[in-house]
């Protein structure tokens, strides 16, 4: 949860009015400040935001340079093509330099700095804009062309301005609420995370990735929003709830009330959740936290993790353009190991190796795949990489001794890649030995079970690996035939689909019939409702982000290990004969008359 300063709407221009739109709570949490839109709906992103008085007259020096510097390049050009024949080119070049010497559109763009106090990119966007405006409604279709010199003029001038595109996330000074059309994973980890008071999208859903990183921040999201970027201006004032998943944009004093009400009334539930024993009744449930780089370890122990069941090692790779060396994957690898020992007996670090591919690509990569998500991701991607397969191994290895580790691999699908995943695993293990490094010699690998056929051939693969953890977040998405980010299927996210339970059962089944742990790891885990039908069908572990760890140990010290293995059968003996809202509502029911107060708590604490 977290307040920003009211800066209010920039002066100069009226704020527009109160208006509250509503999409998918992704994040708990609740987040008050201005505005920060970031345009990513051109070939440039082109970030939108206030910017106090004080910046002002550095912004517009900062336009000035950047027009300075597009002079240069473009005068540069236009003497290379001096001599060309039809001198075509130094014709648009000359049109380029006379825009770029227009004095009103100068003027205009100053003005939206200094007296907007808009940024020097947005001043440019949307002066551009108005001038394309103009030359779109002219007759002449010679005139109507010259819209396509503003593009030019104001790409050349962004790009000047933006370092060749990237934006500079770290000139974001003051807490903001972040709205976006949508955000990569790598967008969203280069964002500077103190100044990031929430996170509000039009696109994306519960389970995409800015999603689970907006949940292992801490930060509060509302994605799914359709024009929310139509409808905020930079510097609007915007109160978002992730916990009923609205934006409010320009709130009015009953607005502001409710909305602290609501944060007051978080506050006194979550001192509810502090009470840490477990009676000797209930289902024998590890609470894991799920982890990565780059967010900060020292919160697991607060929420009470035992252990991190999942440690994302991809976010590694997705903050930069080149892959990590070796020796910074240790280094990253153990930090964790040593954050895993401290969190209790029993408790290790289950790394997964590179999940790399469907919407999980390197800064500035795109993929040119033409189903990303079935194509060469995840373990796929490392049996046709093995460099990188075989360093991130011996990174691991190596970071093994600093605590109890784990490794799995991500999207097995055959029991083909699970032996080559494991040759891989014993080849750089002797390759260690050799060397005289050392490691855990004995370190568990296990499969994450999130492709259909991985479920259903489970049996198989339990002879093969050590554990087991279920990803219910590609299963359901490649049970359902679901684009786990796209918002207009999110209704197929149905966890509770007997389909989905089917599945989930049999793997646990098939685990504990070959005695090895079994976990889920997908977002599901951190429902308390599921996260109790999960623990009937007999998990060992169940992990998640930290922050929901709290209310699921409050839900499951309030249900034995036989009411919650009597839910489990009476959900198995429904088959397929009911749906998924049914299941759901079933289970809720059951937890509802086990815990007093689950309504509010699971609104304002977990993830359903
Ligand atoms: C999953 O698919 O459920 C999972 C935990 O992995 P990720 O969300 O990182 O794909
Ligand atoms: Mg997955």
């Amino acid at each position: 949860m977290s307040g920003g300063a009211d800066t209010g709407a920039p002066a100069g221009r009226a704020a527009s009015a109160t208006v509250t739109v509503a999409g998918l709570a992704t994040s708990r949490g609740f987040a008050a400040g201005p505005a920060f839109v970031y345009a990513r709906d051109s070939a440039l992103s082109v970030p939108e935001y206030a910017i106090p008085e004080s910046a002002v007259a550095v912004e517009v020096d900062r336009y000035r340079a950047a027009r300075a510097e597009t002079r240069r390049q473009v005068e540069e050009m236009s003497a290379k093509f001096k001599t060309d024949s039809d001198g075509l080119a130094s014709d648009i070049l000359s049109n380029h330099l006379l825009l770029l010497d227009d004095p009103t559109a100068n003027a205009a763009i100053e003005r939206r700095i200094s007296v907007e106090h808009l940024n020097a990119e947005a001043a440019v966007r949307r002066t551009a804009d108005d001038f394309r405006a103009i030359f779109a409604k002219m007759r002449d279709p010679y005139l109507r062309e010259r819209q396509r010199d503003v593009d030019d003029v104001e790409s050349r001038l962004l790009a000047v301005l933006l370092d060749r595109g990237e934006f500079a996330f770290d000139r974001i000074s003051e807490p903001v609420v972040v709205v976006a059309d949508d955000l990569t994973p790598s967008e969203t980890v280069t964002f500077p995370r103190d100044r990031i008071l929430g996170f509000a999208t039009n696109r994306g859903s519960t389970t995409s990735h800015v999603a689970l990183l907006a949940r292992a921040l801490g930060i509060p999201a509302v994605v799914g929003l359709g024009n929310i970027t139509s409808r905020v201006q930079a510097g609007d004032f915007l109160l978002l709830d992730g916990t009923n998943g609205t934006v409010t944009v320009n709130p009015d004093e009953p607005a502001r009330v409710a909305f602290d009400d609501l944060v007051r009334r978080a506050g006194e539930l979550r001192a509810q959740l502090e009470d840490r024993a477990p009676s000797a009744a209930a289902p024998a449930v590890r609470l894991c936290a799920n982890a990565q780089p780059g967010v900060s370890l020292a919160t697991l122990a607060a929420h009470g993790a035992q252990g991190i069941g999942l440690y994302r090692s991809e976010y590694l790779w997705l903050g930069g353009e080149a892959d990590p060396s070796e020796d910074e994957q240790v280094a990253a690898y153990a930090e964790a190991a040593r954050a895993a020992a401290r969190l209790g007996d029993g408790a290790r670090v289950v790394f997964r190796v590179l999940d790399i591919g469907g919407d999980k690509l390197q800064r500035g990569q795109r993929s040119h795949e033409a189903n990303p998500f079935l194509g060469n991701r995840s373990i796929r991607f490392l049996l046709s990489h093995r460099d990188v397969f075989r360093t991130q191994l011996r990174a691991i290895l190596r970071a093994s001794v600093h605590g109890p580790s784990a490794v799995m691999y991500p999207m097995v699908a055959t029991l083909q890649e699970l032996r080559e995943a494991n040759a891989e695993l014993a080849g750089t293990m002797e390759k260690l030995r050799r060397e005289g490094v050392p490691f855990d010699a004995h370190i568990p690998h296990g499969v994450m079970i999130e492709v259909p056929s991985a479920a259903l051939n489970a049996d198989a693969f339990a002879r093969e690996c050590d554990f087991f953890s279920i990803g219910t977040n590609d299963l359901v998405q490649y049970t359902m035939a679901a684009d786990r980010a796209n918002e207009r299927v999110s209704y197929l996210y149905q966890p509770a689909n007997p389909a989905v339970i089917h599945l989930v059962d049999r793997t646990i089944r098939a685990a504990r019939a070959a005695g090895i742990p079994v976990s889920v790891c997908g977002e599901s885990a951190s429902d308390p409702v599921l996260g109790v039908l999960w623990a009937g069908l007999g998990v060992t572990s169940l992990s998640m982000s930290a922050g929901y760890i709290p209310a699921l140990r409050k839900t499951l010290q309030a249900v034995t290990a036989d009411e919650a293995r009597a839910l489990a059968d009476r959900v198995r003996g429904y088959g397929s004969s009911r749906t998924a809202a049914e299941i759901y509502a079933d289970c809720r029911a059951f937890v509802v008359s086990k815990v007093p107060q689950f309504g509010e708590l699971q609104s304002f604490f977990t993830a359903g």
